[in-house]
């Protein structure tokens, strides 16, 4: 992971993005997706 990554993901996890985070340790990173398919739905790391 670099300073100069366009992946809204990575941003997300560096915490240079805002993100509704369900759930976050040392190891996932889970926070709703931006384009839900349903309500609920969820993207992990
Ligand atoms: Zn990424």
């Amino acid at each position: 992971m670099t300073d100069t990554t366009q992946c809204a993901s990575c941003e997300i996890v560096a915490g240079r993005l805002p993100a509704a985070k369900l759930f976050d340790d040392e190891v996932v990173l889970a926070f709703l997706d931006i384009a839900p398919v349903r309500a609920g739905h969820a993207f992990r790391t």
